[in-house]
C-alpha cells in the first residue's frame, strides 16, 4: 500500500468518529500524493505524515460559568496546538454548539497549510467551545469568556500560541478574553488577535478575510482572462466574512444578490445593501427577515437555497460542508464559472471534484480565506513594534499577500503537472515549506 493510503487508514483508525478531520486529511493527502511519492522513502522513515497528522498537543478542559438565573452551566473547552514548525501556533476560537474535538482538529490541520501559504512565520492551531453566544446576555458571554481563559491562559502567549476570532467569537468575546488574560498574567501583550482598536487591534482586521477573499478571486479571474466587474455573485453566510466579502465585491464592480444565515436566505435583485446588512447583523444581531422587511427589492426564503440562484461567481462564507454535490450541479447548470471558499471547507469533496471536472475555477479556503490570519499576523507585528499602521498600509499589505498566495499555488500546481488545480497547488505549496522545516528540526 502506498504511504499516503497507509497514513490515511491510520488517521481514521486512531481518530474514530471525527468525520470532518478525516475529510480534511483525505483532501490534503490525496493532492500531495505526487509530491510524497517523489520522496516517499525519506518521508516514511521520518514518519513525516504521521507527525503532520498528529497534533503536537491537544488541550481539553471544563468551562463552568453561571447564567443569569443563577444556574451553573458547563461547556467543553478545546485548544489544539497542531504544528509549530514554522512559527507560534495561530488560529481562531470557534464558539458554536456544533464544536467538538473532530471539528477543531479539522480546522487546526487546515490552518497549518493556510498559515504556511501566507508566507508569514505562523504555525497551525485552533480552539473553541460548544458554548453558543447566541441569545446570551453580555454578562453571560463575559462569564463564559472569563472562565474559558481561566484555563486557557496558561497554554497561550505572544510567542507561543496566539488565538483569534472565528464563528461566534467577535470583537466582544475577544475583548472579554483579553481582559481576563491580562488580569491573570499582568501582561499587556499580543496574545490574542482581533482586538479592539483602542487596545492593540489592527485596522482592517475586521474586513481582512472578506476583502482578502475578493483580492484573491480578482487575481484568479485576471489570470484566467476574466474580469470581476459586472459579474453576478452569490454569497452564503451573513457574518464577518460574508459581509466584507460582499462589500469588497461591490467595490470591485460586481453585484452580490444573496446572503444567508442558519435559518434562511435573502435574494436581492438590486444587489445587497451593505449598510442595511451591517445594521441588521452587526448592530441588532437580528435575523435576515429584518433585512427583507426593510428592503422592497429583497425576497426572504426559509432554509437553504443560495446555490440555486443564477450567478457567475459563488462565494461560500458560512460554514463547513454547506455546498454539496447537488448544489455544485445547480451552480454549473446555471453558468457559474468560479467558486472561492470564504469559509473553511464549505464544499464537500464530491462537489469540489464536480466543479473542477466541469471547468469551474475553484480556490480552496485555506488559500482564499487566508487574509484573516495574515492580517492577524500583521496585528502581531504591530503589537511587537508597539506601533499601529494605517488602514491603507494594512490593506495594501493584505492585497500583496493574497495576490502572492494565488501565484504560489498556481505555480505549484503547474510545477507538478496539475495546472489550474488550485486545491492541489495550495496543499503542495503549503506542505513543502512545513515539511522542510519539520525535517530540518529533527524528530520532535
Ligand atoms: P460569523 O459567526 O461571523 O458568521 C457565520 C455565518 O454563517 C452566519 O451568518 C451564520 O448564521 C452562518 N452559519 C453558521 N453556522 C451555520 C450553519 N451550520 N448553517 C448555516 N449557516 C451557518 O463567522 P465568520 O464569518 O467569522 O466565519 C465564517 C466562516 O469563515 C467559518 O467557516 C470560519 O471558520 C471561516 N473563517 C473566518 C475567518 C475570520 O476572520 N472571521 C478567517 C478564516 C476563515 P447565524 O448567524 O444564523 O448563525
Amino acid at each position: 500500500m502506498s504511504y499516503v493510503d497507509e497514513v490515511f487508514e491510520l488517521v481514521v483508525a486512531k481518530n474514530p468518529a471525527q468525520p470532518e478531520f478525516h475529510q480534511a486529511v483525505k483532501e490534503v493527502l490525496e493532492s500531495l500524493r505526487v509530491v510524497i511519492e517523489a520522496n516517499e522513502e525519506a518521508y516514511r522513515k521520518d514518519a513525516l505524515l504521521e507527525r503532520l497528522c498528529t497534533p503536537e498537543r491537544q488541550i481539553l478542559f471544563r468551562v463552568p460559568w453561571v447564567d443569569d438565573k443563577g444556574q451553573v452551566q458547563v461547556n467543553n473547552g478545546f485548544r489544539v496546538q497542531f504544528n509549530s514548525a514554522i512559527g507560534p501556533y495561530k488560529g481562531g476560537l470557534r464558539l458554536h454548539p456544533s464544536v467538538n474535538l473532530g471539528i477543531i482538529k479539522f480546522l487546526g490541520f487546515e490552518q497549518i497549510f493556510k498559515n504556511s501559504l501566507t508566507g508569514l512565520p505562523i504555525g497551525g492551531g485552533k480552539g473553541g467551545s460548544d458554548f453558543d453566544p447566541k441569545g446570551k446576555s453580555d454578562r453571560e458571554v463575559m462569564a463564559f469568556c472569563q472562565s474559558f481563559i481561566n484555563e486557557l491562559y496558561r497554554h497561550i502567549g505572544a510567542d507561543t500560541d496566539v488565538p483569534a476570532g472565528d464563528i461566534g467569537t467577535g470583537a466582544r468575546e475577544i475583548g472579554y478574553m483579553y481582559g481576563q488574560y491580562k488580569r491573570l498574567t499582568g501582561l499587556y501583550e499580543g496574545v490574542l488577535t482581533g482586538k479592539g482598536l483602542t487596545y492593540g487591534g489592527s485596522l482592517a482586521r475586521t474586513e481582512a478575510t472578506g476583502y482578502g477573499l475578493l483580492y484573491l478571486t480578482e487575481e484568479m479571474l485576471k489570470c484566467n482572462g476574466k474580469d470581476i466587474a459586472g459579474k453576478t455573485v452569490v454569497i452564503s453566510g451573513s457574518g464577518n466574512v460574508a459581509i466584507y466579502a460582499a462589500q469588497k465585491a461591490q467595490q470591485l464592480g460586481a453585484k452580490v444578490v444573496t446572503v444567508s444565515d442558519s435559518t434562511g436566505w435573502v435574494y436581492d435583485a438590486e444587489g445587497i445593501d451593505i449598510a442595511l446588512l451591517k445594521e441588521v447583523k452587526e448592530v441588532k444581531r437580528a435575523r435576515l427577515t429584518e433585512y427583507a422587511a426593510a428592503r422592497p427589492s429583497a425576497e426572504y426564503h426559509d432554509g437553504k437555497g443560495v446555490w440555486t440562484v443564477k450567478c457567475d461567481i459563488a462565494l461560500p462564507c458560512a460554514t463547513q460542508n454547506e455546498l454539496n454535490l447537488e448544489d455544485a450541479k445547480a451552480l454549473v447548470a446555471n453558468g457559474c464559472f468560479a467558486v472561492a471558499e470564504g469559509a473553511n471547507m464549505p464544499t464537500t469533496l464530491d462537489a469540489t471534484e464536480y466543479l473542477q471536472k466541469n471547468g469551474v475555477l475553484f480556490c480552496p479556503g485555506k488559500a482564499a480565506n487566508a487574509g484573516g490570519v495574515a492580517t492577524s499576523a500583521l496585528e502581531m507585528s504591530q503589537n511587537s513594534e508597539r506601533l499601529s499602521w494605517t488602514f491603507e498600509e494594512v490593506d495594501s499589505k493584505l492585497k500583496g499577500i493574497m495576490v502572492n498566495i494565488f501565484h504560489n499555488l498556481d505555480d505549484a500546481a503547474k510545477k507538478y503537472g496539475m495546472a489550474g488545480n488550485y486545491v492541489a497547488g495550495a496543499n503542495i505549496a503549503g506542505f513543502l515549506k512545513v515539511a522542510e522545516a519539520m525535517t530540518a528540526q529533527g524528530i520532535v
